[in-house]
This record gives C-alpha cells, sequence and structure tokens, in this order.
C-alpha cells in the first residue's frame, strides 16, 4: 500500500499561446480540475494500481467536495483533516510547448498538523511506501516520513517546489528523494554549497552528479528527474544488493509532450507504485515505468486529471 501525505488544489488552468508577462493581458482557453502534487501523486500510485490512501486537509467548501467525490470515484482512502480556511488552489498559465507557470494559494493544506499525522498513524503502518511533497508544513511532512522508517516502510520524499526548505533533519528521515532539476539545484545550494544552475544539471558529467548526491544525502538514493532527458538515479553504498554506491542514467520515453503540468507527480506516484509492489526487481526497473508512466502523462492536458492507467501504459509499452 502507497500512503500519500499532501497537498490538494483545485486548478484553474489557462492555456495561452505564450506566458503571460507583467503588465500583459492575454485571453487563453481555460479549464478546471483537481491538482496539488499530493493529489496529483496520490491518483497517479493508484491508477499505476496501488492500493493508495491521501492524507490531507481540505476546507468546509466546494474544493473540499471536489476532493472528496474524486477520491471516492478513483477508489483513494481519503483521510482528510478539516480546516476553517479555504481548500487549496493553484493558477496555471499552460503556453502553446506545454510550459507552465503556477501561483498557488494554500488555503487549508498550510494547516496539516502533525497531530492529524501522528492521528493516521493506523494507516501509516499498513504502508509499504509513505510518499510526501513540501507544499504540507514541514512538521507534518517530517512526521510522515518519520512514522513510515518506524512502520518499516519506505520514506520517499519528493522535495518540490523548489522554494521550500528541506532541513537537515528531514533529509536524514528519509529513503528517497526525488528532486526536479530546479528542486536539486537549490538543495545543492542549501547543503552542499554548490551553484549550479538548474538548465545545466542535465549535462553535468555522471561521476560528478553522483558525488553531489552522495554529498547532498549520505543515507538516501537521490533521483533527479530531468524532465524530456529523463532522470539520473544515485544510490549509497548497501542499497543495491552490491556495496558499493552505484549511478546510471535512464532516459525519457519518446512522446509528443501537449502538457508537463504534472509529469514529476506522474514519476513519483508510480514510482512509488511499483516500489510498494515488493517483489525483486531492481529499483531501475521500477524507475523505467515510472518513466514510462509519466511520459505518457504529458500527452494528456491536465494534472490529477492526465494521470494514465495501467491498461494505458500496457496498450502504449506493452508492458
Ligand atoms: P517536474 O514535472 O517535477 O518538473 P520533470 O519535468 O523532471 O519533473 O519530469 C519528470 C519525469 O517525467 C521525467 O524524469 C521524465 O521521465 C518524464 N518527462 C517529463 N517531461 C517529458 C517529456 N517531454 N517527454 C518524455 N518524458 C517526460
Amino acid at each position: 500500500k502507497v500512503v500519500v501525505v499532501g497537498s490538494f488544489n483545485v486548478d484553474h488552468v489557462w492555456t495561452t499561446p505564450a506566458l503571460p508577462r507583467a503588465g500583459e493581458t492575454l485571453s487563453g482557453e481555460y479549464a478546471t480540475g483537481p491538482g496539488g502534487k499530493g493529489f496529483n501523486q496520490a491518483v497517479a500510485a493508484r491508477r499505476a494500481g496501488a492500493d493508495t490512501a491521501f492524507v490531507c486537509a481540505l476546507g468546509d467548501d466546494l474544493g473540499g467536495q471536489l476532493a472528496r467525490s474524486l477520491a471516492a470515484a478513483d477508489g483513494i482512502d481519503l483521510r482528510d483533516q478539516r480546516s476553517v480556511r479555504p481548500t487549496g488552489t493553484a493558477g496555471i498559465y499552460v503556453d502553446g510547448e506545454g510550459r507552465n507557470s503556477i501561483v498557488i494559494g494554500a488555503g487549508a493544506n498550510a494547516e496539516l498538523s502533525e497531530d492529524f499525522i501522528q492521528a493516521q498513524r493506523d494507516t501509516l503502518a499498513t504502508a509499504a511506501v509513505v510518499l510526501a511533497q513540501l507544499e504540507s508544513p514541514p512538521d507534518a511532512v517530517l512526521a510522515a516520513m518519520r512514522a513510515a522508517r518506524a512502520g518499516g516502510a519506505v520514506a520517499l520524499l519528493n522535495p518540490a517546489p523548489a522554494n521550500a526548505t528541506v532541513t537537515a533533519e528531514l533529509k536524514a528521515a528519509v529513503d528517497i528523494l526525488t528532486p526536479n532539476e530546479t528542486e536539486f539545484a537549490a538543495l545543492l545550494a542549501r547543503h552542499v554549497g554548490e551553484r549550479v544552475d538548474g538548465d545545466a544539471i542535465a549535462a553535468l558529467d555522471q561521476a560528478r552528479l553522483h558525488a553531489f548526491c552522495r554529498e547532498l544525502a549520505p543515507e538516501a538514493s537521490v533521483v533527479v528527474t530531468l524532465g524530456a532527458s529523463g532522470c539520473f538515479v544515485s544510490h549509497p553504498a548497501g542499497a543495491l544488493r552490491g556495496d558499493e554506491s552505484a549511478y546510471y542514467r535512464i532516459p525519457a520515453e519518446q512522446v509528443r509532450a501537449v502538457d508537463t503540468t504534472g509529469a514529476g507527480d506522474a514519476f513519483n506516484g508510480a514510482l512509488a507504485a511499483s516500489l510498494a509492489e515488493g517483489g525483486d526487481a531492481p529499483f531501475a526497473t521500477r524507475v523505467r515505468f515510472a518513466t514510462r508512466y509519466a511520459a505518457l502523462s504529458t500527452e494528456r492536458h491536465g494534472a490529477a486529471a492526465a494521470m494514465p492507467r495501467r491498461s494505458d501504459l500496457a496498450e502504449r509499452f506493452g508492458a
């Protein structure tokens, strides 16, 4: 089972020819639907085949009702803390090339409490993987990661968004970190004292990337997602069957991306689902599954709504 601890937002999405600049007024196609990294990842984990619970905070409003009905429709076990603040919202612009700009109103997500996480002890105890992001308060995220470890589950942290802080304490509590390029650059600046531009990460020498990862999170596996360039994986000594630390690159699948919003969420949810399956498939096989899943999610518009089902994956990639 996968337990996702994180955010739910009502997304408002405008598709425009170009992203708006300061002072500019554009018109675009509008759509609304569910989002939030937590919910997106929970939907991805569920549709990728895992029994999934989603722990979040919701307002007593239409957004909260939307979360409840959508979780039910996807068969997600929703554990929601009720907040007096409005359900989270996000304003998203997507341009003709699938690039995006996003503004988030955290609302109820900012209220998710350590106490509520503790109260979900029984749910967390049944997890094989606990997956969290940083759109929730740091105390709640830390409590979730610690509960994972305490229950023998894999503590998987997607350190997103990039402007959120990862404390040394939190870093030490996770088994797997999955930053994208921007988030990885932010982590390197904060914890390793290296200034590398996010756009330059994919072109870095792999041995150098590995050294950065080992210094950043000595005990954790790090999966740096690189958009259309796939991802880079770095394991500490002892994580794989051998005793040596290891690194490798997994290329992205060739697809016709129309909207990469939520590609990282698709990747994380699918990786969690694959890890939760157990068995003795190597880590790289699970990352490849997540890579295919994420690629397919970029061929459709939207975030949670665009998450493929396992059958779509089988149809497309034959696995
Ligand atoms: P985020 O959405 O957090 O910025 P990335 O852009 O790194 O995350 O995407 C996560 C994963 O999704 C990548 O590692 C890759 O496997 C897949 N992906 C993203 N963009 C594309 C694309 N244009 N084509 C194929 N796969 C993609």
